[in-house]
């Protein structure tokens, strides 16, 4: 692998971060999809093809909810929820798949090809093929099609192909690499639909473009109900594509402090952890240059955590940049901390969030107390929780399973 010649330095990486490290195979192919995304990016017939499925089909806007009960509980800043758990599938992935769907329909493309972790980028880009007629195959860990078999069927039942991938750790990482594999032996009617703000260039920038519909909607949503921006934004990182859409209308706002919530899983300094900013290092993997927690020989190391969307080794290059630009803090939540969050949430305001964005609010439960009462916090919710119940009675002590 080399780093493909870059044509624009500013589009393309995000400080030292970015870049574009991939087989020679996959270059022109990469090429072609980023001419085609700026060609289509401002032409307003994608726009409104993209706005009409966003609003009329995944039902945004999604609301920003003041979550009363838990601000008076928490007795600090004012809490506003940000509900990306109401869309259609039940997370943000599908703003994401609606957009890069589209721009494969405009590239001629017939076949969509996915990683996915858990499912839900999975189910979203099945439900979309669906919608679109396109075939689907979708690459995910052995290890995941065993813990996640009710989202197998789902993306079946959808009509997409599953296939168990039994590489490396059969995890999410493995699952990117097979589908990157495939995707270079079969190019001309296939368009990888990237799950986060990770991969080679242009990924990262379309996964940013096609989330931020969440920070354009808060931030209208938050001047309409308060006259004033938030003080904190708060999202939970995976690969971090809902944080870096509910931070990009923001980041030019520097009053606004940004928070991404990683997984710690069972602590920052143990080995069972997938707190990539925190205790990451530079280097190179799934064609980017980001931060990625590995061994000193650039072996990736296993990574751990409660919450199978945010088990990932690595984080979006533009995280990594926003890190180290110190624009935006990155948090450890423990499993413990993420599972608290998860019970809290559902008794106090009566939402079953994900337990990816519980991370997220965990970090709310300790950052609320100590500001005022005329501050405020948005928290993205990036998905509902259903999918979680079992494993949280599980993490409990309870078997509900099958
Ligand atoms: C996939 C997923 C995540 C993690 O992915 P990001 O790209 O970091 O947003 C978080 N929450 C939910 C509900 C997810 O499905």
């Amino acid at each position: 692998m080399k780093e493909m010649q870059k044509e624009t330095t500013d589009s393309t990486h995000y400080g030292e971060f970015g870049g574009q490290y991939i087989p020679e195979t996959l270059m022109t192919e990469l090429n072609n999809v980023a001419k085609a995304y700026d060609k289509y990016k401002d032409d307003p017939d994608f726009n409104k093809e993209l706005h009409d499925l966003l609003n009329n089909y995944a039902n945004r806007p999604s609301l920003l909810y003041y979550a009363e009960k838990m601000t008076k509980d928490l007795g600090g800043a004012k809490v506003y929820l940000k509900r990306e758990d109401l869309n259609h599938t039940g997370a943000h992935k599908i703003n994401n798949v609606i957009g890069q769907a589209l721009l494969a329909k405009r590239m001629g493309k017939t076949r969509l090809i996915a990683e996915t972790g858990a499912g839900q980028h999975g189910v979203a880009t099945a439900t979309i093929a669906a919608l679109f007629g396109m075939e689907c195959e979708v690459f995910m860990g052995k290890m995941d099609t065993e813990r996640q078999k009710l989202n197998v069927y789902r993306m079946q039942l959808l009509g997409a192909k599953v296939h168990p991938v039994t590489s490396g750790s059969m995890v999410l990482k493995d699952a990117v690499n097979a589908a990157l594999q495939e995707w270079t032996t079969r190019i001309d009617d296939t368009f990888y639909v990237m799950g986060s703000a990770v991969g080679p260039y242009p990924f990262p920038r379309m996964v940013h473009d096609f989330q931020s519909v969440i920070s354009k909607e808060a931030k209208a949503q938050i001047l309409e109900a308060e006259g004033k921006l938030p003080d904190a934004v708060v999202a939970c990182v995976g690969g971090g594509s809902n944080a870096i859409g509910s931070f990009a209308n923001f980041i030019d706002d520097k009053d606004v402090k940004l928070y991404g919530a990683e997984a710690a899983g069972k602590g920052v300094d143990t080995d069972q952890t997938a707190a990539t900013v925190e205790r990451g290092t530079t280097g190179v993997f799934h064609g980017m240059k980001s931060l990625f927690l590995q061994d000193k020989f650039g072996q990736i190391d296993k990574v751990y955590s409660i919450s199978a969307g945010l088990d990932y080794p690595g984080v979006g290059p533009e995280h990594a940049q926003l890190a180290e630009l110190k624009r935006a803090k990155y948090v450890g939540i423990t499993d413990d901390e993420a599972v608290n969050a998860f019970e809290y949430i559902a008794k106090t305001e009566g939402i079953v969030a994900a337990i990816e964005s519980c991370h997220a609010l965990a970090y709310v439960m300790k950052l609320a107390p100590t500001m005022n009462k005329d501050q405020i916090i948005i928290c993205t919710l990036s998905g509902r929780g259903d999918k979680d119940v079992a494993s949280i009675a599980k993490y409990r002590g309870v078997d509900i399973d099958e």
